[in-house]
């Protein structure tokens, strides 16, 4: 793998609050995520995991808290937004093809040449040889590698992917973990909302878990991986 083009950088959610009217996503969350951590969040449908990425993500405002990036330096990075996010629904445009949706992206989001970055990722993902065709005829597999080429366009330190697995058949979870190994093991901090244990789970190094919107199980804090993860609830 070639020299980071970012900067390690960890996460510190503070007291973070997200209420719907009278409904609490998310109750006085507090966590801090190392630069290079692997973090696997699971919980029952609804505790508030798709909610706390979206607020990394900065797609989301939270009601009260704050998160803040901090590069593995200590400086406060809070006004970059170094996270690429992987949504459960991928963020890609159906009509246009693999090629014409990265193309897009790296141009609205002012990337220096971009044919040659969309080049790169579209052989990163494995798609070279289907970048001419269009989205729409791709499997949720081949989505999930346009949406995970797209979230890396900017070089992210971070990387925020909710469900990444849903809908992915074996060789398809097995690509995503190798994928996602790599980009561990090239130092980024990577944040994820999952169900069950499965590869995917396996490169986890912390598991949190969410219930009704507040943490109750954190590996950090002695909690056991295996209980976190096989939990299933409802
Ligand atoms: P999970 O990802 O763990 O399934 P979510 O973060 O999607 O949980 O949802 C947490 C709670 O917030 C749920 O009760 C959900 O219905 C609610 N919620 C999420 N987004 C919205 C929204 N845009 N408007 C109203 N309620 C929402």
């Amino acid at each position: 793998m070639k020299a980071a083009a970012f900067t390690p950088t960890g996460i510190r959610f503070a007291n973070i609050e997200k209420r719907y009217g009278n409904l609490y996503a998310l109750r006085r969350v507090s966590l801090e995520i190392r630069a290079g951590e692997c973090v696997a969040f699971a919980g029952r449908n609804g505790s508030g995991k798709t909610t706390l990425l979206r607020i990394a993500a900065r797609l989301v405002r939270a009601s009260a808290g704050k998160v803040d990036f901090v590069a593995s330096d200590r400086q406060e990075t809070d006004s970059a937004a170094p996270a690429g996010f992987v949504a459960h629904a991928t963020m890609v445009y159906d009509e246009l093809t693999a090629e014409e949706n990265l193309l897009l992206f790296a141009k609205l989001q002012g990337i220096a040449e971009p044919g040659s970055r969309a080049a790169a990722l579209l052989e990163e993902v494995g798609l070279s040889e289907r970048r001419k065709s269009l989205v729409r005829t791709f499997s949720r597999g081949m989505r999930q590698r346009v949406a995970i080429a797209r979230a890396l366009l900017n070089e992210p330190s971070v990387l925020l992917l909710d469900e990444p697995a849903t809908g992915l058949d074996p060789d398809g979870i097995t690509w995503l973990a190798n994928t996602l190994e790599r980009m561990r093991d090239a130092g980024r901090t990577i944040l994820m909302s999952l169900h069950g244990e499965s590869e995917i789970s396996a490169l986890a190094s912390r598991a949190v878990r969410l219930d009704a919107g507040s943490v109750v199980a954190d590996t950090r804090t002695g909690s056991d991986m295996h209980g976190i993860l096989s939990f299933a609830g409802a």
